[in-house]
C-alpha cells in the first residue's frame, strides 16, 4: 500500500470517506479573481485582505509538497422546519472544535510516518473550496458551495499541508451547467450570473448578514426566521435533494437547536449562553448577535411581548430595540 492509501485508510476507519489530494503550490491563476472582487467592492469584513496569503500555501509551510482536502458532511436530520429556524450547519457541536479533534489526530498519524503536518479550520485565509476542487472532492457551484457526490454542499472542509509527495487527484469536471434555482431563489440576489461565483456579492448573502455585528435597518424584513446563517441556495440545489447523512455523531442536532423559542433566545442570559449555545456552531459570535436575530425575528414572524428589552442591560440590544420599533413604525 502506497502512503496515499494508508492515509485514505485512516481516515476512513475515523468516519471520513471523502478525501483527496493535490500539489500544494502558489495559485497564481487565482489572482484575476481576488482582483476583481476587489475592484468591484466584493470582499467582506470576514475576508484576509493580504493576497498572499489567500493564493500562497508556502507562508504556511516552507517546504510543502501536497495538500490534502477532507469533507466532513453534517447534514443529520434533514426534516427539521420551523418558522424560526438556525441554519443547518449550526445546529450540532461547534465544527471548529470538532474538526480540529478529527485533523489532529490526521496529522498526528501523519507525522507517524515521519513526515510534516500542518492542519487548518478555518484558520487560514487560503481558498478551501477551491482547494477541495482541485482534490477531487467537488465542485464549485454557481452559489459559492463546494458540491460533493454523497453529500452534497453539506459539508465542512478542512486542510492538511504535509512535506510528504503524493500523488495529486484529479479535479471534478462536473458544473452546474444550465441550471440557475439558487440566483432565483436568493432572497437578496446575491447569486449574480457570470463565471463561477466571481460577481456574487457575499455582502447581501443572508448568512453573513446574520453573523454581523451590525445590520443596516434594510435588512431586517429579509430575515424571515432566520437566526444564525440562511441554507436557501443549499436547500433549493438539486444535487442537494437526495443527498446521504451525515454518521459524525458530534453533528447530531441538539434538541434546542431544532426547535428554537424566540421568547428563550430574546433573553438568552451568561449561563444559558455558556451551557447550551456557546457549544454550537453559531456561539463564536457570542450571545447578543443570537438574542438580536431572534428580537428581530419577533419583529417579523412571531409577535412576542419585548416591551422588557427597553430596559436591557445592554446599550446593544436596547439600539436594536429602538430602531426595529422606529422601522416598523411602532
Ligand atoms: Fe448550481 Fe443549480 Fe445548485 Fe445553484 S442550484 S449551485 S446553479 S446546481
Amino acid at each position: 500500500m502506497s502512503v496515499k492509501d494508508d492515509i485514505i485508510k485512516f481516515c476512513s476507519i475515523n468516519g471520513l470517506d471523502v478525501i483527496g489530494f493535490s500539489e500544494c503550490r502558489i495559485f497564481h491563476e487565482l489572482n484575476p479573481y481576488f482582483d476583481k472582487r476587489k475592484k468591484l467592492g466584493l470582499e467582506n469584513e470576514f475576508e484576509e485582505k493580504e493576497l498572499d496569503k489567500k493564493i500562497n500555501p508556502f507562508i504556511y509551510m516552507e517546504d510543502g509538497k501536497t495538500i490534502i482536502s477532507i469533507a466532513f458532511p453534517y447534514l443529520y436530520d434533514n426534516d427539521i422546519s420551523g418558522k424560526v429556524y438556525f441554519s443547518d450547519y449550526t445546529m450540532g457541536r461547534d465544527y471548529h472544535l470538532v474538526l480540529i479533534e478529527y485533523m489532529k489526530k490526521i496529522c498526528t498519524y501523519i507525522q507517524g510516518l515521519g513526515a510534516k503536518a500542518m492542519y487548518f479550520v478555518d484558520s487560514n485565509a487560503l481558498p478551501e473550496r477551491y482547494i477541495a476542487s482541485l482534490c477531487g472532492l467537488g465542485f464549485i457551484g454557481k452559489n459559492n458551495m463546494l458540491i460533493t457526490k454523497r453529500y452534497g454542499s453539506y459539508v465542512f472542509l478542512g486542510e492538511i499541508i504535509t512535506d510528504l509527495v503524493i500523488e495529486p487527484d484529479e479535479s471534478v469536471t462536473q458544473k452546474c451547467g444550465d441550471c440557475e434555482i439558487c440566483l432565483s431563489a436568493c432572497p437578496t440576489s446575491a447569486i449574480v450570473k457570470g463565471k463561477v461565483g466571481i460577481n456574487n456579492n457575499s455582502n447581501i448573502c443572508l448568512s453573513y448578514i446574520t453573523q454581523k455585528k451590525d445590520i443596516e435597518d434594510l435588512w431586517f424584513e429579509k430575515l424571515g426566521g432566520r437566526l444564525f446563517g440562511c441554507d436557501t441556495c443549499q436547500k433549493v440545489c438539486p444535487y442537494n435533494k437526495k443527498v446521504e447523512l451525515s454518521v459524525i455523531k458530534e453533528f447530531k442536532p441538539y434538541e434546542h437547536m431544532k426547535t428554537p423559542e424566540l421568547k428563550v433566545l430574546m433573553n438568552i442570559d451568561n449561563k444559558l449562553f455558556k451551557d447550551m449555545y456557546k457549544i454550537t456552531s453559531c456561539g463564536w459570535r457570542g450571545k447578543n448577535i443570537i438574542r438580536r436575530n431572534a428580537i428581530i425575528n419577533a419583529f417579523i414572524i412571531e409577535k412576542v411581548e419585548i416591551t422588557a428589552l427597553q430596559k436591557d442591560t445592554s446599550p446593544y440590544i436596547r439600539d436594536y430595540y429602538y430602531r426595529l420599533l422606529k422601522f416598523f413604525k411602532l
